[in-house]
C-alpha cells in the first residue's frame, strides 16, 4: 500500500538499526519520551525497542486521549445521559473506560441510558436531526487532531439551526502538557532531568505545525523530532534525536515532512479559534491540573455548549484504587509496575483507561508483550 509499505520495509529497518547502533554512545543513556499513544503502539507492534541498543529507551507519555480524561469528566458524561436524559454520543473507546466505582458509559447504557457509539461528529449531527424532540450531546475528547471536527459540527449545527445539539467539550492541548511534564515538580523531580528529548506527535502536528514546540527547545533545552507513526518513521526520528544529543544541539526537527509543516493547517486552526477559547485550567488524569491546557466553547456558541445547557452536580469522583494509570501517563511507571496488570485488569475486564484505549500503554503491553511483562512481574 503506497505510503505504508515503504515505511515498514525490513531491509531499510535493518539499515536504520545499524545506523542507530553506530550513533548511540555506549557510555551514556538516551531516554526519549514518545508523547503519543500511537507511537507507543508502533514501538510495540513492530518491536522497535528490540531494534535499538539497550541504552536507548522509550518513556511513554500522556498522549492517549481516552486515558487522560479523569474520572470526574466521565462521571459528568454519565450524569448527562442518566439525569438529564440526553442522547449521549461518544467514540467507542470511551464507552468502556471505568469512572468512579468502575461505572462506565457502557454500564450506564446497560442500565437504560441512551448512549450511542459514533464514528464521527457527523454521526452525532445526524442523530440530532433524526431526533428533534431529544437533546443530543457529543462527548468531545482528544487532542488538537479531534478538535477541528468538533468545531465543524458546532458551526454546522449553527448554520442549520439544529437547536438540540451540543458538545461536552474535553479537548486538550499538547504543548502545555509537555511544558507541564518538564516544569511540574509534583510530577517527578527527576523526570525532566532524565528525559533527553521528545518524539513529537504526528497527527496533532499536522494541525498545529511544528512551530508550537519551538519553545521547548528554546526554554527547556530538550530536542524534539516530529515523528510519523510507521516503524521506519519512529526509527529515523530516534536517529535524529541521538544525533542532536550527541552534537549538543537542541532543535525542533520534522521527520514527518510528508504531512507536517512548520505552520500546520491554517484553516483548521482558524475554525478552532473561532469556536473555542483557552480554559484557564483543566484536570488531566495523571498530570493533575494543567494551566491553559484545554479548550472551552466560546460564549458566542454557548447554545452548543453542554456545560452551559445542563447543570452538572458536584461529585466526589475517584480513580480506580491501585490502578497505576496516573503514574504511567506521567512516564514514571510502566504497566509491569501495576500489580493488577494481567490479573484483575485485562482488556476484557479493564480497571483503568490505559487498558481500554487502543492508544493506552497497558493495552500495548498486553497486546504485544504480555508474556514478557507477566514474567518480569513474577520475577520481581
Ligand atoms: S494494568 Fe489496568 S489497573 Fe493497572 S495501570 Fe494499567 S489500566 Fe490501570
Amino acid at each position: 500500500m503506497k505510503y505504508v509499505d515503504e515505511f515498514r520495509d525490513r531491509d531499510l529497518a535493518r539499515t536504520l538499526a545499524t545506523a542507530i547502533a553506530a550513533a548511540a554512545d555506549p557510555a551514556r543513556d538516551y531516554n526519549f519520551m514518545e508523547f503519543c499513544g500511537g507511537h507507543t503502539h508502533a514501538i510495540f507492534r513492530y518491536g522497535v525497542q528490540d531494534l535499538v541498543p539497550a541504552n536507548v529507551r522509550f518513556v511513554h507519555g500522556p498522549g492517549c486521549p481516552v486515558c487522560i480524561l479523569p474520572a470526574r469528566r466521565l462521571d459528568d458524561a454519565i450524569e448527562l445521559a442518566e439525569r438529564h436524559g440526553v442522547i449521549l454520543c461518544s467514540y467507542g473507546d470511551m464507552l468502556r473506560v471505568p469512572g468512579t466505582g468502575r461505572r462506565s458509559l457502557l454500564k450506564a447504557k446497560a442500565d437504560g441510558a441512551d448512549i450511542r457509539m459514533v464514528y464521527s461528529t457527523l454521526d452525532a449531527l445526524d442523530i440530532a436531526r433524526a431526533n428533534p424532540g431529544r437533546e443530543v450531546v457529543f462527548l468531545g475528547i482528544g487532542f488538537e487532531t479531534t478538535t477541528p471536527p468538533s468545531a465543524a459540527a458546532i458551526a454546522q449545527a449553527q448554520a442549520e439551526g439544529i437547536g438540540n445539539f451540543s458538545v461536552f467539550c474535553n479537548h486538550v492541548l499538547t504543548p502545555p502538557a509537555i511544558r507541564h511534564i518538564l516544569e511540574a515538580p509534583e510530577i517527578d523531580p527527576s523526570q525532566a532531568a532524565r528525559l533527553d528529548g521528545f518524539l513529537g506527535p504526528s497527527h496533532v502536528s499536522a494541525v498545529i505545525g511544528s512551530r508550537p514546540y519551538e519553545f521547548l527547545a528554546a526554554r527547556y533545552a530538550k530536542p524534539v523530532v516530529i515523528a510519523g507513526f510507521e516503524p521506519l518513521d519512529v526509527m529515523q526520528s530516534v536517529l535524529m534525536l541521538i544525533h542532536q544529543v550527541n552534537e549538543g544541539r537542541v532543535a525542533v526537527e520534522n521527520q514527518y515532512t510528508r504531512v507536517v509543516t512548520r505552520d500546520g493547517n491554517a484553516k483548521a486552526q482558524e475554525l478552532v479559534a473561532r469556536i473555542f477559547e483557552l480554559r484557564p485550567s483543566f484536570e488531566w488524569r495523571g498530570l493533575g491540573s494543567v494551566p491553559d491546557s484545554a479548550l472551552a466553547i466560546r460564549a458566542d456558541y454557548a447554545a452548543f455548549d453542554a456545560e452551559k445547557r445542563f447543570t452538572l452536580s458536584e461529585k466526589q469522583s475517584r480513580e480506580t484504587k491501585s490502578c497505576e494509570c496516573p503514574a504511567i501517563l506521567r512516564g514514571v511507571k510502566k504497566p509491569k509496575d501495576c500489580k493488577l496488570f494481567g490479573k484483575a485488569c485485562t482488556p476484557e475486564t479493564p480497571m483503568g483507561a490505559c487498558m481500554v484505549s487502543s492508544e493506552g500503554a497497558c493495552a500495548a503491553y498486553w497486546t504485544y508483550r504480555r508474556m514478557e511483562t507477566l514474567a518480569e512481574m513474577a520475577a520481581e
